[in-house]
């Protein structure tokens, strides 16, 4: 493994980020390239413990011979965000300087198929040159994961449609309880960019054997050693079945009997009808039916008509709860995986 540390100057004199990228050169040309990173939302550490675990077993596959394919791995994907505080809380999903998603606006091909990225050196603001440089290291790579992680949750990956149901090896081996396929878009996630630079580049639009998805490794809280270790393995073995590391004659795993498994439009978005404090009645990986209550939202406490009852939109599955158990009215409470599509739905499912 080699390790560069590149540098992102910041806007004002005196500040510069690293940018920490770890290669691996695989023995086989012809077996695929794979870009990893995590923590571009730099709030979101679950994949941070995955590669923690994930970069010896490759160093020691290296060490042995066992590595075809080459790698590009990018542990801490948003130093700009992970440098973010503001009176003591770490704000990792928007630059505070541009209010922009970390992962929103990334460069994608225009209709010609032309991609303009913002050079190093480039007049723009950090973050704006920070997405360029992580698009130019997955550039090439049919096998890119962009490691997340929800606020509670179970762990599941979005996957464009077109990559469904080959992508389910990747769900399978992370034994991943859910996967969200998408067809449009998704206000640039770096997956989206990624996947419209791969389509521009593919002869005749194949993109068989490819893979491009965010993962999301479960909740903000869920880091331990445990399910890192797992998370590593689960990667490692997908890795194994595409060819980047030699097989070890074990059998592929198959997707969990409960896999969930809907296009983003069965998303529903169960929003908070008053704001308060959050009884949650259900949690993710729940199964819920239509009229069910999913929480109470306590508005006067004590008071015998203090709460506020939010019951299922319509039957389904619990995927995502919110962290905080503080709401303002309208703010996110759920995500619900319907039985049915959601008619409203479109575009990224948050801000
Ligand atoms: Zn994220």
């Amino acid at each position: 493994m080699k390790t560069e540390i590149e540098s992102i100057a910041g806007e004002t004199p005196g500040i510069a980020y690293q940018l920490i990228v770890h290669r691996f050169s695989g023995s086989d040309d012809s077996a695929p390239r794979v870009y990893i990173q995590a923590g571009l939302h730099a709030d979101e550490r679950p994949g941070v413990a995955a590669l923690h675990y994930l970069i010896p077993m490759l160093e020691q596959a290296e060490a042995e011979g066992r590595l075809l394919g080459s790698l590009t791995l990018v542990p801490h994907a948003n130093p700009i965000g992970a440098a973010q505080h503001l009176y003591g809380e770490h704000m990792g999903r928007f630059a505070t300087g541009t209010r922009t998603n970390f992962n929103r606006d990334f460069p994608v091909p225009d209709e010609n198929g032309v991609r303009v990225l913002d050079r190093a050196s480039a007049p723009v603001f950090a973050e704006r040159r920070l997405k360029s440089r992580l698009l130019e290291l997955a550039d090439g790579c049919p096998i890119v994961l962009d490691l997340h992680c929800d606020d509670e949750s179970v762990q599941y990956i979005y996957a464009p449609e077109q990559l469904w149901p080959e992508m389910s090896d990747l769900a399978a081996c992370l034994d991943a309880e859910a996967a969200l396929l998408w067809d449009s878009g998704s206000d640039r996630a770096f997956e989206e960019a990624v996947f419209e630079q791969m389509t521009a580049q593919a002869p005749d639009g194949d993109l068989s054997g490819h893979c491009v998805t965010t993962v999301e490794l479960r909740g903000q809280n869920d880091v331990t050693a445990a399910l890192g270790k797992k998370d590593a393995e689960g990667i490692y073995r997908f890795l194994q079945g595409r060819g980047v590391v030699a097989a070890d004659g074990k059998s592929a795993p198959a997707l969990r009997a409960d896999f969930v498994g809907k296009p983003i439009r069965h998303i529903d978005m169960v929003r908070a009808p008053v704001g308060g404090t959050i009884l949650f009645h259900v949690a993710p990986g729940d199964r819920v039916e239509a009229g069910q209550m999913l929480a109470e939202i306590i508005v006067n406490p004590g008071s015998k008509d203090g709460t506020v009852a939010v019951s299922a939109p319509q039957a389904g599955y619990v995927l995502t709860r919110r962290i905080r158990r503080f709401i303002r009215m309208g703010d996110n409470l759920l995500k619900i995986i319907g039985d049915a599509p959601v008619a409203s739905r479109k575009g990224a499912l948050e801000d």
